[in-house]
């Protein structure tokens, strides 16, 4: 569980799990080919809606001249 407390909005349920996806599903940039990111998903226990999605590192997806370092 990550720390963002969250209900499902379709069936009220409070459990979430936390998924993975990668190859055919990862999300690469339009701008950086080479550098794909996987996609992890918030799946509610409950009812199975994907509440969120998101990217772990999204820096990774700029070039790297683009990357933020100030942080
Ligand atoms: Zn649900």
């Amino acid at each position: 569980m990550d720390k963002y407390v969250r209900i499902c909005p379709y069936c009220g349920g409070t459990e979430t799990i936390e998924v993975y996806q990668t190859y055919y599903g990862a999300v690469a940039s339009v701008e950086n080919k080479l550098h794909g990111a996987d996609l992890y998903h918030t799946v509610c226990r409950k009812c199975g809606s994907v509440l969120r999605s998101y990217v772990k590192d999204p820096e990774k997806l700029l070039k790297k001249k683009d990357r933020r370092t100030d942080y």
